[in-house]
């Protein structure tokens, strides 16, 4: 009885199973080197290896709770869509537009770009989570940088045109290996391996 209370309070509950996150420059919790994983429960909290992650399991169990609160906001937030934006004002800058000129403006959300938001990385995208001004995410070009209006970058499959890029396929080690429905538009066909979808690795 003593050896079993004893158990439970020197062995805390496991941690939970990391993951391979790679997208962004982070460095572990407990050592400071880079860190490639993130904890799968809080998703916040980096690590370099799982042996660190047990180093500092001890101190993260009770933060990670609280960064799994956070977490679950965060997206709770994201998926609010904004309210549709005033008419006649850019929503990227919030010039309002003179007499004669027009603001391009998404049918969906609402979301208003003048000439120069529209060609802005972030400020020429609109609110609607999957597609940018009615265009979806997963079939334009990867080398773009694209959020949802509210700094995320968009992060789920990708198919883009092979005319994008002036006529040349994509080389076929960039796709996954058989084709399957789009998590985006639901179309069957050949999408990029998870590394292939940042727009950064197409710099
Ligand atoms: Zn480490
Ligand atoms: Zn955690
Ligand atoms: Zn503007
Ligand atoms: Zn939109
Ligand atoms: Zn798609």
């Amino acid at each position: 009885m003593v050896i079993f209370t004893l158990a439970a309070i020197f062995m805390p509950d496991p941690p939970p199973p990391l993951d391979d996150d790679r997208c962004g420059y982070a460095f572990c919790e407990v050592c400071t080197a880079e860190a490639p994983y993130a904890c799968s429960a809080c998703k916040t909290t980096r690590y370099c290896s799982s042996r660190c992650q047990n180093a500092g399991w001890r101190n993260h169990q009770r933060e990670c709770k609280i960064h799994q609160k956070l977490h679950e906001m965060d997206v709770r937030i994201a998926m609010t869509r904004p309210k549709r934006p005033p008419e006649g004002i850019c929503t990227g800058c919030n010039a309002q537009v003179g007499e004669g000129r027009r603001l391009a403006m998404c049918r969906e959300c609402g979301y208003q770009a003048c000439g120069s938001c529209e060609s802005h990385h972030s400020r020429g995208t609109c609110y609607c989570p999957n597609a940018n001004f009615g265009k979806r995410y997963c079939q334009m070009e990867p080398r773009w940088y694209h959020s949802n209006g509210r700094g995320r970058s968009y992060a789920g499959d990708r198919h883009p045109d092979p005319d994008a890029l002036g006529g040349r396929p994509y080389p076929s080690d960039v796709y996954e290996p058989a084709p399957r429905a789009c998590d985006s538009c639901g179309t069957v066909t050949r999408v990029f391996k998870k590394e292939y979808r940042d727009p950064w690795v197409w710099h």
